[in-house]
């Protein structure tokens, strides 16, 4: 596996990082994992074609993972797509996801290549391509919004990637310290989580529980981040991403 971090900003838009994605390749498969505000731009700053892209898993509809979805399928039209595209997001997400194309007049039957909507249930092994497959769980981001309109659905991931016996975590965007934890049976390669909801001092506590190989934090504020040691992260176990950061998984 390959992970491509394509933004590494947190929800506050910034001119030094773009808001965070991150492609995750496996074999010839490359799966751009969120696509916010600005994600064609980011994917272009990068050189990545926007066709080379075999699917988007879209983690939950915050702007800064999905508000760039919409305007990322135009482009691939205008750049004479033919492939098909795969979405994959949590099942009670994708009538949104479509209506978000379909309420920006972007009609599948005219973008000139296939669209595959793959909803999944929390739990699921999914099979993203011959080579990936990952599981999602529920974690906490949106569990404060729930009072506000019961009629949405407020699905918010945390996924395990695992291609041959390698395994990537990757925390989207999370609520609380204990969400760190919900893989805590599999011991990951690469860890990847977002430092913008937990602090990095409980980012700290679960590396020395969970032991993984490397630790990469992500969704960064352009302040800093609270606590960090900047000597002490400099370092190949504990990095903070930057755009365009390419990490192997071997
Ligand atoms: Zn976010």
């Amino acid at each position: 596996m390959k992970i491509t971090f394509i933004g590494t900003g947190s929800g506050k838009t910034s001119l030094n990082r773009f808001h965070s994605s991150l492609i995750i390749s496996a074999g010839s498969y490359d799966l751009l994992v969120d696509a916010g505000d600005s994600i064609s731009r980011a994917l272009l700053s990068q050189n990545i074609p926007y066709n080379s892209i075999n699917g988007i898993l879209i983690t939950h509809l915050h702007p800064d993972h999905s508000g760039g979805f919409a305007a990322l399928i135009v482009q691939m039209k205008m750049n004479n797509r033919k492939e098909p595209l795969v979405i994959f997001s949590h099942h009670t997400l994708i009538g949104t996801l479509k209506n978000f194309l379909s309420f920006s007049y972007i009609f599948t039957e005219r973008m000139g290549f296939p669209i595959h909507f793959t909803g999944f249930n929390f739990d699921d092994e999914i099979q993203i391509s011959r080579e990936l497959y990952c599981i999602a769980k529920k974690n906490s981001h949106l569990q404060e919004d729930e009072r506000y309109d019961p009629s949405l659905s407020y699905a918010s991931g945390s996924f395990l990637f695992k291609s041959l016996d390698k395994i990537v975590y990757y925390s989207g965007d999370l609520g609380s310290p204990e969400d760190l934890y919900l893989f805590k049976e599999h011991k990951a390669d690469v860890f990847i989580t977002e430092a913008v909801h937990v602090s990095y001092d409980s980012i700290l506590k679960m590396s020395l529980k969970l032991k993984p190989a490397k630790v990469i934090l992500t969704h960064l504020p352009d302040e800093g981040i609270p606590g960090i040691n900047p000597k002490r992260t400099k370092n190949d176990y504990m990095i903070i991403a930057e755009d365009g950061l390419v990490v192997s998984v071997k």
